[in-house]
């Protein structure tokens, strides 16, 4: 906890804590970025990336065996990225003051969880999973691992128990490929997370303990039940290094599609990213991976709501992981599932730290004006909390940062993450349409 007079002490050297505080939406530039040449060396570097990309490598065969809706990308789960002009033109009124073209990377389409989550949640698994497994001398990494679909394999890591909490997107992700590998898997979901999604994982196998408390009770008795269990894995959202690894595949990935489409980034044509974030995993790991890639010609910026900015005040203050939002006053409610988190990612918070060009808040109302905006012009749908990064281009432009930064805007590619959705129901989905038509409205 932190008394009064330290908060005020943040607020001194940081006026911006104030608006903050209030739940202002604000944008919020780093003083700290630093360029990547001369960043701090961080735990993994490009030869981890390739190598986890060779692990998702290995493991294609299962996932054509254990999920057929994979069989056409021959077991490699990804996404488009898609360019959405008229969602661009739309977002600047029609006056094409936005510069720059607009492109979606669609990992609301991920296959079998339909969320960014897949990326780091199904990595993080496969790795444990593949170094047990290895281990016993069960498998060999030569092997074909559709044979990990066998039930010697099965029985292997139904002795193992894995455990993980959520809001909602991680637990599907590590129950749905923990339950279909065979391991005893047991999700500890926070209040807010949705009914639907527990029936889900209920139905593929999983054990669901529900709690009332927020994220950080669930994650703290979750962490504290499966680490009493020496057989037992937990993956943890607010350290881990595997999660991190896990995401940062994605940035590989992006190059290459920016290659197919021949599009430049270079040093007069940025790449600018905007992603939704929660305890900062997925934005910092795929950021990370950018940077390895393209150096200071990439600009993250981060996203999220008004109510819960957990990176943002972690950054602010230069309290870390140390500060959640209901130090500072905020209630962490929020309808955009995935970044209703207080405190952020250890692991990851130290390396968006000089990574992360900005940080930007939204309103919840926005998300759903977004959701309905971009299902009326791209017939895209994503959940609330993917479409954060939609407000991305438009705040950039009243920043600062373009100036000193000086950003040729007109040769940018702007790259919004659309990071859930494909899972939701639809009743859900009328649901947040409706909500967002009628906010439109007003
Ligand atoms: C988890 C999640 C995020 C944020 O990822 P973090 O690693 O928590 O920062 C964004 N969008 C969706 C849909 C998510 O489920």
């Amino acid at each position: 906890m932190y008394s009064n007079n330290q908060i005020n002490v943040f607020i001194e050297t940081s006026p911006i804590l104030e608006e903050i505080k209030r739940a202002k939406p604000v944008s919020w530039v780093n003083p700290e970025l630093q360029s990547v040449r001369h960043a701090a060396k961080f735990s993994i570097d490009m030869n981890d990336m390739r190598a986890a990309e060779q692990l998702w490598k290995r493991f294609a065969p299962f996932f054509v065996k254990a999920f057929p809706e994979t069989e056409e990308s021959h077991g490699i789960l990804e996404s488009p990225l898609l360019e959405i002009p008229k969602m661009k033109s739309l977002l600047d009124g029609n006056k094409e003051e936005t510069k720059g073209r607009l492109f979606l990377k669609c990992d609301n389409a991920l296959p079998i969880c339909g969320s960014i989550k897949a990326r780091g949640g199904f990595f993080e698994i496969m790795t444990y999973a593949e170094h047990l497994a290895l281990e016993s001398g069960l498998l060999k990494k030569e092997d074909n691992y559709s044979v990990l679909t066998a039930p010697k394999f099965r029985e292997f890591f139904s002795k193992h128990q894995i455990g993980v909490a959520s809001t909602g997107n991680l637990g599907l992700s590590i129950g749905i490929i923990s339950a279909k590998l065979g391991f005893e898997v047991t999700v500890y979901m926070s209040a807010d997370a949705k009914q639907w999604k527990k029936e889900l994982l209920g139905k593929a196998g999983v054990t669901v303990v529900e709690f009332d408390g927020d994220f950080s009770e669930a994650i703290s008795v979750g962490r504290e039940k499966t680490k009493s269990d020496p057989n037992a894995h937990f993956v943890d959202d607010e350290d881990s290094h595997d999660l991190f690894l896990g995401y940062t595949v994605g940035a590989l990935r992006i190059a290459e599609q920016l290659k197919s489409q021949n599009i430049k980034v270079d040093a007069d044509h940025p790449l600018i990213v905007y992603s939704p974030c929660g305890v900062g995993g997925s934005p910092g790991g795929t950021a990370f991976g950018l940077k390895q890639i393209y150096g200071d010609h990439v600009h993250c910026f981060f996203v999220e709501p008004t109510h819960s900015p957990a990176v943002l005040t972690g950054l602010v203050t230069g309290e870390m992981s140390r500060i959640s939002v209901q130090d500072i006053g905020l209630d962490n409610v929020t309808d955009a599932d995935g970044l209703a988190v207080g405190r952020p990612s250890h692991f990851a918070t130290k390396i968006s730290k000089s990574l992360v060009s900005g940080i930007f808040t939204v309103e919840d109302d926005e998300l759903f004006k977004l959701l309905a905006q971009l299902k009326d012009t791209e017939n895209i749908f994503l959940e609330p909390s993917a479409t954060a990064g939609l407000i991305g281009p438009q705040r950039l432009q009243k920043t600062d940062y373009v100036k000193t930064h000086q950003l040729n805007l007109n040769n940018a590619t702007h790259i919004v993450w659309a990071t859930g959705g494909l899972l939701v129901p639809e009743f859900q989905r009328k649901k947040f349409y409706e909500r967002g038509r009628q906010l439109l409205m007003t």
